[in-house]
């Protein structure tokens, strides 16, 4: 049992906090002042920036600032994919921005380069909004997810924020949350009405990747033993071996970790999993060289694909694709795999089918999160 005074060793590096004038009495701020005063950050100073401040500057060397902001934009929006490749076409509801572990292969370093975590603490404008989207239409299904310009439980221990989101959903049947995570944090669990309208889901990799290049993450094994959790109190949850990396080791690695899950879930319990081969920006390359000099796996050989991004040379995708697919059949996965941003050729190379065989990916997707297929797989 976790010591309540402790913030997780993921959130020790928080130094100041920063609040937007409108929002210092907003709920979400007293929330986060209370949990830091009640644990051993009960020192960490707040500033309360003038009203509208967009950037805050904080530059402490490795410590992090949290900056409890009045956000403007738009709060639901499309996963940026792109259509040169399947996209699984998810909607984003954006909570914040900036994660406060360090992965070295990590695309939030090239969008964000200071040490500032931000949470949109405007949440009546959020659910607003939400509530507009969703609500227009109750017979028309979302998949939406909060993981993409940061971690979905990376602060919860400070903002509650996922829970919130989860109670605010127990009114919309028509919505699934996937809360992606590489932390452990299951305080939304008890706020689900509806274990299927949930979908807690975990990052994984090699263990020398988790071990490597992965920083004040949780392990490979806390992660599986926190989605036994779930699965046994009924949620289903998703697995994401994203991104797969080409180094030395890496099929005993992946068959480690592959073999690992199944100790952990069955097949019927994993609602999908994704794979994605490690792509990069061309700006972001010498980013993790410069953050993470260890990082020898972007010198590996790669060409540029139809987004821009470099990716791992296509016949060194399909054999990582291939072992890992054959190894995951092996335990009885089959139509819960899916393919992150690869073409109609690698899927049918790899699986046998393109996602136009199963009525295209975003369609497929969206069923199997609203549970529709759940015991039965198809041949
Ligand atoms: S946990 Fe996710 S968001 Fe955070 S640094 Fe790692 S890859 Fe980036």
């Amino acid at each position: 049992m976790t010591d309540p005074a402790q913030l997780p060793p993921h959130l020790r590096r928080i130094a100041q906090v920063f609040v937007d004038e409108s929002m210092a009495d907003s709920p979400l701020a007293r929330r986060v002042r209370k949990r830091l005063a009640a644990s051993t950050h009960a020192q960490v100073p707040w500033t309360v920036v003038p009203a509208g401040t967009d950037r805050v500057l904080f530059d402490q060397g490795d410590a992090q600032a949290l900056y409890l902001k009045d956000y403007k934009g738009k709060f639901l929006r499309f996963c940026p994919g792109t259509r040169a490749y399947h996209c699984c076409a998810y909607r984003i509801i954006h909570i914040g921005e900036n994660c406060p572990m360090a992965c070295s292969y990590c695309i939030l370093q090239a969008y964000f380069q200071d040490r500032v975590l931000k949470i949109w603490a405007n949440q009546d404008d959020l659910f607003t909004q939400l509530a507009d989207a969703f609500g227009a239409d109750r017979t028309t299904r979302f998949r939406v997810g909060t993981g993409e310009f940061t971690d979905s439980l990376a602060l919860e221990h400070l903002t509650g924020y996922s829970r919130d989101l989860v109670s605010f959903l127990n009114d919309h049947e028509n919505v699934v949350l996937e809360l992606k995570s590489k932390v452990v944090d299951l305080s939304w669990m008890d706020a689900a009405k509806r274990t299927d309208r949930v979908l807690p889901a975990w990052s994984l990799n090699a263990p020398f990747i988790n071990e490597h290049e992965e920083f004040h993450v949780s392990t490979l094994t806390q992660r599986l033993k926190a989605a036994r959790i779930c699965a046994q109190a009924g949620f289903r949850v998703c697995l994401h071996f994203d991104p797969i990396i080409h180094f030395p080791g890496w099929r005993e690695g992946y068959a480690r970790t592959i073999d690992m899950i199944f100790d952990y879930l069955t097949p019927s319990q994993i609602a999908y999993m994704s794979l994605g081969s490690f792509r990069c920006m061309p700006q972001l390359t010498p980013i993790i060289a410069d953050n993470f000099p260890q990082a020898t796996y972007i010198y590996n050989e790669f060409v540029p694909g139809l987004d821009g991004k470099a990716r791992l040379l296509r016949p060194l995708r399909l054999e990582q694709f291939a072992f890992m697919v054959n190894r995951l059949r092996g335990h009885g996965m089959n139509r819960q795999l899916y393919f992150c941003m690869e073409s109609s050729e690698v899927w049918q190379q790899v699986l046998g089918y393109t996602p136009k065989d199963l009525g295209g990916l975003a369609n497929h997707l969206m069923t199997r999160a609203f549970g529709a297929q759940r015991g039965k797989e198809p041949a």
